[in-house]
Formats: structure tokens, C-alpha cells, sequence
């Protein structure tokens, strides 16, 4: 079976996360989304939250596979036997870091490769941290994330 990792923070998952991973169901027969356990000291979301909005975004597919990692992505993706990492790239910022973070996990982990997807050009402007930041000065939000997360962040901004 053929198995790419998705990782990231998914504070909360957004709809670019969201066509990334139906993107990569179209590739692979699994996609292993992994939240991040520690993202810095206030994620909006718990992990159990993050976790449990995505597996809502895919609800009774057994081709998506949530699961959660600390430490080095590089350690997990081997630990679970994992050799594809997928990754975003909306813009150059995205490239260059990606560009770097994708050469350091094939020195941490060589039997592990990168695959880049770019952007939808209707996501390009998508970003958790702008999605939160419009969404807590009252900006609609609704076609920008999967319902479930639109509905949890009025729950938490309420
Ligand atoms: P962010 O917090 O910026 O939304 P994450 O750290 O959760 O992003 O990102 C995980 C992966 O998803 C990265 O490879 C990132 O480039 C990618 N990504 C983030 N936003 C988008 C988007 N709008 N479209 C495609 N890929 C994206």
C-alpha cells in the first residue's frame, strides 16, 4: 500500500490542508495526516480538538489516517514506516522554507522523500493563522474551512 504523511499543525485544519489531502488520496492509497503535538505556547486548538476536527473533515474514510507526532518528523516518518512526505507550497515563502525543511529531512531520514504540491490558486491566500486572526475580528470564515471547523471556531470565539 502506498502511504504519504501530511504534516502540520492544523490550527485548525483549513481548506488548503483540506485539497492537499484530497489531492493526495488521487496519488496514494492512504494519507497520514499528523498534527503536531507542541506548536509554541497558545495553539487555538488542542490537540485532541485538531485531531478531532480533521478526522470530521473525513468522516468514515479509511484512506485518511489522523494521528499525532513530537519530535522529529524525520524519526516518525520512519518509525511508521513511511516514505513519502506531502507537502503545500502557496508562494515563494513556502518554497524556500519548504526547499530547506525538505533537504534536512533527507539528510535526517534519506530513505524518505519529499513531494511538493502547489497550491489551488483559490487557496493560495490560506494560512491557519490569518483564517484565526480574520475569523476572532468577525470575518466570515464559512468557505474557507470545512464546516466542522467553521462551527468550532465560533464555538471558541463565542
Ligand atoms: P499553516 O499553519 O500555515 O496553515 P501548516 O504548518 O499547518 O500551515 O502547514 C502544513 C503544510 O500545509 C505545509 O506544507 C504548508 O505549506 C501546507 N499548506 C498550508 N496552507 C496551505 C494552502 N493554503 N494550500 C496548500 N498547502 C498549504
Amino acid at each position: 500500500m502506498k502511504i504519504a504523511l501530511y504534516a502540520g499543525s492544523f490550527d485548525p485544519l483549513h481548506n488548503g490542508h483540506k485539497d492537499v489531502i484530497e489531492r493526495g488520496l488521487r496519488v496514494f492509497d492512504k494519507v497520514l495526516v499528523t498534527a503536531a503535538r507542541n506548536i509554541g505556547k497558545s495553539p487555538m486548538f488542542t490537540i485532541e480538538e485538531r485531531l478531532d476536527l480533521i478526522r470530521r473533515t473525513f468522516p468514515g474514510s479509511d484512506r485518511v489516517e489522523v494521528d499525532t507526532f513530537d519530535g522529529l518528523l524525520a524519526d516518525y516518518a520512519k518509525a511508521r514506516g513511511v516514505t513519502v512526505l506531502l507537502r503545500g507550497l502557496r508562494n515563494t515563502t513556502d518554497f524556500e522554507y519548504e526547499l530547506q525543511l525538505g533537504r534536512m529531512n533527507a539528510h535526517l531520514a534519506p530513505s524518505v522523500e519529499t513531494l511538493f504540491l502547489s497550491a489551488d490558486p483559490t487557496h493560495v491566500h490560506l494560512s491557519s493563522k490569518l483564517i484565526k486572526e480574520v475569523a476572532s475580528l468577525g470575518g466570515a470564515v464559512d468557505t474557507l474551512v470545512p464546516a466542522p471547523v467553521a462551527e468550532a471556531l465560533r464555538a471558541k470565539l463565542a
